[in-house]
């Protein structure tokens, strides 16, 4: 028998039972202490190479987000086209729906915000009637940890259906009046 024969980098089964068990214990630990300091305890998985676009920010008048990658910055409920703010986020696409990543979310083509098109009539859009979706289909992560390069706070406006911050006191402005109206998941957005 000559021991050359074993592949490159493969372990042993006592290895990897030693290395699960290592990783067992220390997600319990991890779980501990986020339970004691009152956090979210779902572990993030890894959201396996889905492909991402850039471009898209927080607007600062309404709180929706929105792609910032045109000249024309779109329809904005607070008047004008967007003002960009904050972070720059990176949001992922085309790939499957999970039980913590959700489909279905679009780009609008009339107002540029992001919004949920599962339901129809598809929402109300500050252009005029409902938001019409364009381009590619995001599947965004929600309900779990927030990590160094998320952030947490995003939701669904049962209102007028776009992607809105709801970590303020003050909701924005929702092009169906008054401020938006959190429904559903708590959706945690991807940065750079
Ligand atoms: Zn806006
Ligand atoms: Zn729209
Ligand atoms: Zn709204």
């Amino acid at each position: 028998m000559c021991l050359d024969s074993t592949p490159a980098g493969s372990k042993s089964p006592k290895a990897d039972i030693y290395h699960e068990n290592m990783t067992n214990l220390t997600r319990r630990t991890l779980l501990g202490a986020a339970v004691a300091a009152g956090a979210l305890t779902i572990p993030a998985p890894a959201r396996a190479g889905a492909p991402t676009q850039n471009y898209w920010r927080y607007c600062d008048h309404c709180h929706e987000m929105f792609f910032d990658g045109y000249a024309g910055k779109g329809s904005c409920p607070g008047g004008g086209g967007h003002v960009a703010s904050g972070l720059y986020f990176a949001l992922p696409h085309s790939s499957v729906e999970t039980p913590t990543a959700q489909a279905q979310w679009r780009y609008c083509r009339k107002c540029q915000a992001m919004f949920y098109n599962g339901y129809s009539p598809a929402g109300v859009c500050p252009a005029g009637g409902g938001h019409a979706a364009q381009g590619l289909n995001f599947v965004l992560p929600h309900d779990m940890v927030t990590g160094a390069g998320s952030q947490s706070e995003w939701r669904y406006c049962r209102k007028c259906h776009v992607m809105f911050y709801d970590g303020y006191e003050n909701k924005g402005r929702c092009p169906s009046g008054g401020g938006h109206s959190a429904q559903g998941y708590m959706f945690v957005l991807p940065h750079l």
